[in-house]
C-alpha cells in the first residue's frame, strides 16, 4: 500500500526557539492521532535538523528531512551538505528539485539525479519535485514538461532504486500564490505520472509509488486534494508554519 504523507517544507524561515516551540506544538496536536498511520515528515533549515531529531525522538510518525543537499559526495565545496551528513544527524527525507532551487541555483536536471543518487546511497528517502510554470500551463505543455524532469532526474534509477522515492508533483504556479491545482488539474497530472512509471517499468511498481501534491495546501482545500485516487497527501509550504493549520493538514489524510 502506498505510504500517506504530509511533508511540511519550511524554507528559510524560524530562528531555534522559533522552530522547537513549532515542533512541540505539533507534537501536543498530535498527541490524539496516536492509532493513526499517517505520516508527517518536518523539513527545517539544514541548521534545526538535528535538534529536531532529538526533539521528536520517540515519536514514530514522524521523520525529519533536508530542503537540499549536495550533488558532490564530499570534498571542497564550501558551503555545502552532503547526503551523508544529513544521514549522520538523523535525517530521514530530503527534498531534490524544489522549484526555487531550480529558479534560484539554477539547479539542471543532471545535479538533480545526481543528488537523488547521493540520497539513495545513505538511505535517506528523496522527496523528488517537478512542475510547470503557468506559461507552460497555458500553452497546454505541462505534461511534456514534466516527463521531461522526470526521465532526466528520475527515470535513470532501477525498479529497485525508484520505489524508494516520493514523488512531489508542484505546479510552480500554485507554489506561494494561493492559486492551487483543481482537484481535476491535480488528479489528471498524478495519473499522468503514474502512467509514466508503468511504461518505464510496472503497473505494480507505479502503484506503490508516493505521489504528493503541493502549491497552496491549506487546511480547506487539502480534504479534496488528499482524497484524490491517484494523490496520497502533500508537500506544505507556507501553512506548515503554523502547527495549527499544519495539524489541521494532516488529518485530512484518509485512513
Ligand atoms: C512548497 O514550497 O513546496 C509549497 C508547496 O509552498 P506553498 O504551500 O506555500 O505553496
Amino acid at each position: 500500500m502506498r505510504r500517506k504523507l504530509v511533508a511540511g517544507n519550511w524554507k528559510m524561515n524560524l530562528l531555534r526557539d522559533e522552530a522547537q516551540a513549532l515542533v512541540a506544538e505539533i507534537l501536543g496536536m498530535l498527541a490524539d492521532e496516536e492509532s493513526r498511520s499517517v505520516h508527517v515528515v518536518l523539513i527545517p533549515p539544514y541548521i534545526h535538523i538535528a535538534g529536531l531529531v532529538q526533539q521528536t525522538s520517540g515519536d514514530k510518525r514522524i521523520a525529519i528531512g533536508a530542503q537540499n543537499c549536495s550533488d558532490k559526495m564530499s570534498g571542497a565545496f564550501t558551503g555545502e551538505v552532503s547526503a551523508a551528513m544529513l544521514k549522520s544527524v538523523g535525517a530521514g527525507y530530503v527534498i531534490v528539485g524544489h522549484s526555487e532551487r531550480r529558479a534560484y541555483f539554477q539547479e539542471t536536471n543532471q545535479q538533480l539525479a545526481d543528488k537523488v543518487n547521493h540520497s539513495l546511497s545513505e538511505k535517506l528517502i528523496p522527496i523528488f519535485c517537478f512542475g510547470e510554470v503557468m506559461e507552460e500551463r497555458k500553452a497546454n505543455n505541462q505534461e511534456a514538461i514534466v516527463k521531461r524532469q522526470l526521465e532526466e532526474g528520475l527515470f535513470h534509477l532501477s525498479a529497485d532504486e525508484i520505489k524508494n522515492c516520493v514523488l512531489a508533483y508542484e505546479p510552480v504556479w500554485a507554489i506561494g500564490t494561493g492559486l492551487t491545482a483543481s482537484p481535476a488539474q491535480a488528479q489528471e497530472m498524478h495519473h499522468f505520472v503514474r502512467s509514466l512509471i508503468s511504461t518505464k517499468y510496472s503497473g505494480a511498481l507505479a502503484n506503490e509509488i508516493s505521489i504528493l501534491y503541493g502549491g497552496s495546501v491549506t487546511d480547506q482545500n487539502a480534504k479534496e486534494l488528499f482524497a484524490l485516487p491517484d494523490v496520497d497527501g502533500g508537500l506544505i509550504g507556507g501553512a506548515s508554519l503554523k502547527s495549527r493549520n499544519f495539524v489541521n493538514i494532516v488529518k485530512c489524510l484518509p485512513y
